[in-house]
């Protein structure tokens, strides 16, 4: 989970602030110290930690901070400002050219995630904005990276142009022509990549900059290397002048260091950033929703747009319904469990709730496996007994069992949990009755 640590340490600051009513200059001091420490520990770089503190210790020192009832609050608030702030304040797009198609050139480091990544995002501008991208192979060196590239292209089923070993500039014209000819409005360079910056990796880019004049250079960088990033960001801008940063890997990323170094030391802001291996695992980077995901606040917004995607309005209302009536069954049990599913993984989406830290996510993993063991469970009945568990003597018990690799305690433990939930349901449908009809006095 990306910044576990950094939400920890922060957290507790914010706990002795609390326990303290009233505050004076040297308690918060004392805090700004912790904060301090959480942030180089989270291999945030030693500037920006120190701009940091400084901007958030004027603010908060301020008679109005203390003196107002909520003292602990107030300062919380403006280390939320400062954080969104310091990550770019809005969320950058991509610049579309008045003439397509839209060239983007991915650049960085081998390793950072540039392949995977180009297809992400053709696959997120497609869904997005119904753009038809193409991607063009230009990584002539790294063995397999052009079949890497052709692998994930046809998972997402988007074009993919190469060239073979060809000179990459040439390749890069030659996509852009191909693009042309074939109506796609957008082409992503998959570029080559080094273990390290180096001269030629650079002049090579460079000469792909000039020869395309792309929209946009996305420099990616792997968060999970913290300073390292930042340092990587650092290089390819001054080469290159890039617009902006896709930050992969933050699912692994338990410090947070890049995300939150790179827009004030490069002043080019991270645009997006991909959250797992999975192609779909890519997000627009909003920095008031990473402050607030930093702080242990959640970021209710984001999964509210992941339920937006994933659940279809209409069964919602029909599944209202049938819960109304008292006639849900272990069929509508399964499909809300294959929606929730799709939305990402417990992991991901218990860290966008708030008021949930670290400690609370310990069993996430435990509950996804009992999950899939209720899914496997319902997958071996039949229509029939989906629809009408009461028909599930012992040996149709035993069969499912079987065919699903569990035992039959399993399945009888998913139909006692049915049960009460159904027996749940019909309770909170008569109390919301009685509550309609008044006889609660309202
Ligand atoms: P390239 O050398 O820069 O083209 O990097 P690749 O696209 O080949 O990615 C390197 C590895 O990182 C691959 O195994 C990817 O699946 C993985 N990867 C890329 N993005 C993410 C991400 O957001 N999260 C995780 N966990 N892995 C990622």
């Amino acid at each position: 989970m990306a910044f576990e640590g950094l939400t920890e340490k922060l957290s507790s600051a914010f706990k002795k602030l609390r326990n303290k009513g009233r505050l004076t200059e040297s308690d918060v001091k004392e805090a700004m110290r912790e904060i301090r420490l959480a942030l180089l520990e989270a291999d945030v770089s030693y500037k920006v930690v120190k701009d940091f503190i400084k901007a958030v210790t004027e603010k908060a020192v301020g008679t109005e901070v203390l003196e107002s009832l909520t003292p602990a609050q107030a300062i919380v608030k403006i280390v939320n400002q400062e954080l969104v702030s310091l990550m770019g304040g809005g969320s950058a797009k991509i610049t579309i050219a008045s003439q397509p198609p839209t060239v983007v050139m991915m650049v960085g480091l081998q390793g950072a995630g540039k392949t995977t990544n180009a297809a992400k995002l053709a696959g997120l501008m497609r869904k997005q904005n119904g753009k038809r991208p193409l991607l063009a192979a230009c990584d002539i060196y790294r063995p397999a990276a052009i079949q890497q590239l052709e692998v994930v292209g046809k998972q997402l089923d988007i074009p993919v142009f190469q060239m073979g070993q060809e000179n990459p500039v040439t390749i890069a014209e030659a996509a852009i022509a191909h693009a042309k000819k074939h109506g796609n409005d957008m082409v992503f360079l998959d570029t080559a990549g080094r273990l390290h910056v180096d001269e030629a990796l650079m002049e090579e880019l460079q000469a792909i900059k000039q020869a395309v004049q792309p929209s946009e250079i996305l420099l990616v960088v792997d968060a999970m290397i913290g300073q390292d990033a930042v340092n990587a960001a650092k290089a390819f801008d001054d080469a290159l002048d890039i617009d902006g940063v896709v930050l992969t890997k933050l699912d692994g990323d338990a410090r947070g260091g890049a995300a939150l170094s790179i827009k004030a030391v490069t002043g080019k802001p991270i645009k997006f950033v991909g959250m797992g291996e999975k192609l779909d695992n890519i997000e627009v980077f909003h920095p008031d929703r990473m402050a607030s995901r930093i702080l242990g606040m959640g970021d209710v917004l984001t999964l509210i747009e992941k339920a937006e995607q994933q659940f279809d309005m209409q069964k919602a209302q029909e599944l209202a319904e049938k819960l109304k009536k008292n006639r849900f069954t272990l069929q509508d049990y399964y499909d809300q469990l294959v929606q929730v599913k799709g939305m990402g993984s417990m992991d991901e989406l218990l860290g966008m709730m708030p008021g949930l830290n670290a400690k609370a996510l310990e069993g996430a993993t435990i509950n996804e496996k009992a999950l899939s063991r209720t899914e496997a469970i319902i997958l071996s009945m039949t229509p029939q007994e989906r629809e009408n568990p009461a028909i599930l003597n012992s040996s149709r018990k035993k069969r499912i069992a079987a065919g699903c690799g569990l035992q039959v305690v399993d399945v009888n433990r998913l139909l006692k949990e049915f049960g009460m939930m159904q027996q749940m349901t019909k309770q909170m449908t008569k109390l919301s009755g009685k509550r309609r009809k008044g006889k609660f006095g309202k």
